[in-house]
């Protein structure tokens, strides 16, 4: 292509949006990104989070700042921790949190409410989840399916989950749990999206699978809630977890939440039945009797910050459908990808990230050579994806703030990049 390794936004100066590849590839791709946010229904919603130049492309490791999360917390510290102390568990609705913003993140996930709680960190729901899914199967089934590309911490819990259970652990690539699972499973977890390479999973017809084989399905949302619709109780999951610092932007640390099935509520049995989830919490009875509802799936005292903060985070959804979200997300990935093919040197990537829509999370992962030395010059200039190894470089496109100009902003400088190391 004509001129893309001599782009580098530090240098020019230029801005965002008008810091393009001169050339005749990157005049028609400038025009046709100036269109689409143009045409863009959700180009207003990235106002209602912190952005600057930066081109962000790692909001499903961790989320953009909402700026109403600061003034929310600042409120919360001052006057409900620092005044009220301890009036605030009732008065602030604080002992109530837990659920009340299960109930706000239960829309983006397609759950009525009384269905989500949250609380812990992804790993933790995952055992809670798993364990009492195990306890819930039907007797004499001792294997544990789990995605073979799981995201790491999943598989590790789910091993220990094994071992306590006295099940052990079968790892069944995702496409093919479907078809593995048998009289032997008692569960399957299954990743919606791979981290690593994007590729959706078909929720609703392995969900129908395993319930065919007499199993239960608990799903992991980490990648897909909040950047692609997710309809838990039209497809009958069971369980699912996820969590809230990607696309929900609840920010560092923030709790994830846990999903049980309404009807399954009743035989829920946590395998950490802490004196949150007790029916009588301040009764502090020696007996354990567990609340109903979502509560049943707490541990202990929320973590009422990042829950708040969380909290705040979540108003950036207010009047945005979910389905709006999807076509803008892959309207970028596509636009991406078209980006990459008219400005990279031919053959110097790999698209790693399903193209068939039906197959496609939020990201695109593309392999290179030397992709961590790329993924570092990118940062330096100015367009934030991430590395995972051995060569995968990751770019999460959240469509609530990120713009087509980004995305063609993020391939000019990969393809200079690359022409640079080539
Ligand atoms: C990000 C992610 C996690 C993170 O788990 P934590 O307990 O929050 O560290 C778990 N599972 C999947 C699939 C993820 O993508």
């Amino acid at each position: 292509m004509s001129e893309p390794s001599t782009y580098d936004p530090r240098t020019t100066g230029l801005g965002p949006d008008n810091a393009l590849a001169p050339g005749p590839g990157g005049t028609a791709l400038a025009a046709r990104a100036a269109e689409l946010d143009r045409a863009d229904p959700l180009a207003a919603v990235r106002d209602r989070f912190t952005m600057d130049d930066t081109v962000y492309l790692d909001g499903n490791s961790l989320g953009a700042l909402p700026t109403g999360v600061l003034p929310r917390l600042s409120e919360v510290v001052t006057r409900e921790w620092g005044e009220l102390r301890i009036r605030s568990w009732e008065e602030s609705g604080w002992w109530t949190a837990p659920e009340r913003i299960g109930d706000r993140i239960a829309p983006l996930i397609g759950a009525a409410p009384g269905q989500v709680v949250v609380g812990d960190s992804t790993s933790v729901n995952v055992f809670k989840a798993l364990v009492a899914a195990v306890r819930m199967a039907p007797h004499g089934r001792d294997e544990i399916l789990v995605d073979a590309a799981t995201f790491p911490t999943d598989g590790y819990i789910a091993q220990s989950a094994a071992r306590l259970t006295g099940r052990t652990v079968r790892a069944v690539a995702a496409a093919e749990i479907a078809a593995e699972a048998g009289a032997r499973t008692a569960v399957a977890l299954v990743n919606h999206v791979d981290y690593r390479t994007g590729r959706l999973h078909d929720l609703r017809g392995v969900t129908a699978a395993l319930h065919r084989a007499g199993a239960l399905a608990v799903w992991d949302l980490c990648h897909s809630a909040g950047a692609l619709p997710v309809s838990l109780d039209a497809d009958e999951v069971d369980l699912a977890v996820g969590c809230t610092y990607k696309y929900l932007n609840g920010g560092p640390g923030a709790p994830a939440y846990l999903y049980v099935r309404r009807e399954l509520q009743p035989g829920f049995d946590s395998p950490l039945p802490g004196w949150n989830s007790h029916a009588d919490p301040f009764g502090m009875a020696p007996g354990y009797e567990p609340a109903d509802g979502a509560a049943r799936g707490r541990i202990g005292t929320p973590e009422i910050l990042s829950l708040l903060a969380l909290d705040a985070a979540l108003d950036v959804w207010d009047g945005v459908a979910v389905s709006e979200v999807r076509v803008k997300s892959l309207g970028l990935t596509d636009f991406f990808l078209d980006c990459v093919a008219a400005l990279a040197p031919a053959g110097s990537v790999e698209v790693v990230t399903p193209v068939a829509h039906a197959a496609r999370g939020s990201q695109v992962s593309l392999s290179c050579a030397g992709a961590a030395e790329v993924m570092r010059e990118l940062t330096a200039r100015g367009v934030v994806g991430d590395f995972r190894r051995p060569d995968v470089l990751r770019f999460g496109f959240t469509p609530l703030y990120t713009r087509y100009a980004d995305a063609l902003r993020a391939a000019t400088v990969l393809a200079a990049v690359l022409e640079g190391t080539a």
